[in-house]
């Protein structure tokens, strides 16, 4: 299959990361399903793509809720004749808190929506991804998941577990034909990076930390996620790609 055409979901695609995604994605002539809980968000990336003449549909569903999980699938496969692509890309940040001074809630609600929802989605979309003659799943992380930072114990291992995930989905699904891979942006210019920037550091100075001089920007990311879903990346199943400037925070 060439890379237009195909059927393609991104989740978080409201905002940030997985908008820039789900805008390139559909550049490249895919048909993309735009999931994220904001309807708003969801309905705003929709309307770009048209307007750019691309086909996309909006879906509102909670990625660590296993039956809207399901859903969201179902919706892709019905609306597109099948599924090529999932990027499971929706997360959230963590408060920088002290280990001690976690709570169990924020532990729970961070991997869930983090980690739980790449588990999920690999779940309802094997069967699918099966079916397509070249299927991808890509999982946003972080460059916190190899390095990690102050106060961040929840995020870090989310996004290290999803680095976990994605080398034992490449490793289990190789035979189905199924390629996985992991993109770990480091700090990105989107509303989340704001939750962070009362951690260890200030957004401005982020700057001075990253060699190529700048924040990540959510385009670097769609380049790449674009790339990891291609025929030009047909020899790589299991890698975690640092979309990092040459170094962390
Ligand atoms: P980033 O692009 O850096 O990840 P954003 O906050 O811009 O940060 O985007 C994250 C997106 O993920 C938002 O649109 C948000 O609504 C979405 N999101 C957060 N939690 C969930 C969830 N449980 N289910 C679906 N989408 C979610």
């Amino acid at each position: 299959m060439s890379d237009s055409d195909r059927s393609v979901l991104v989740t978080g695609a409201g905002s940030g990361m997985g908008e820039a995604t789900a805008r390139r994605f559909a550049a490249t002539g895919a048909n993309v399903l735009v999931v994220d809980l904001d309807e708003e968000g969801a309905a705003a990336t929709v309307g770009a793509i048209e307007a750019d003449g691309g086909t996309a549909r909006s879906h509102v569903a909670d990625v660590s809720d296993p039956a809207a999980v399901e859903g969201m699938i179902d919706r892709a496969a019905e609306a597109f004749g099948g599924l090529d692509v999932l990027h499971n890309n929706a997360g959230v940040p963590q408060e920088s808190t002290p280990v001690e001074d976690v709570t169990e809630e924020t532990w729970d609600a961070t991997v869930d929506v983090n980690l739980k929802s790449a588990f999920l989605g690999a779940k309802y979309a094997v069967p699918e991804l099966r079916e397509s003659d070249a299927g991808v799943i890509l999982n946003t992380a972080s460059t916190a998941a190899i390095r990690p930072r102050t106060g961040l114990s929840a995020y870090v291992a989310s996004k290290a577990g999803m680095v976990g995930l994605t080398k034992q989905l490449a490793y289990e699904l190789a035979d189905d034909g199924i390629r996985v891979n992991a993109i770990c942006p480091v700090a990105t210019d989107t509303p989340m990076l704001q939750d962070f920037a009362a951690g260890d550091l200030s957004v401005e100075s982020m700057h001075d930390t990253i060699p190529l001089g700048r924040l990540c920007e959510p385009e670097d990311v769609a380049g790449a996620a674009v790339f990891l879903a291609s025929e030009d990346a047909s020899m790589i199943t299991g890698t975690a790609l640092e979309v990092d400037g040459g170094r962390d925070i």
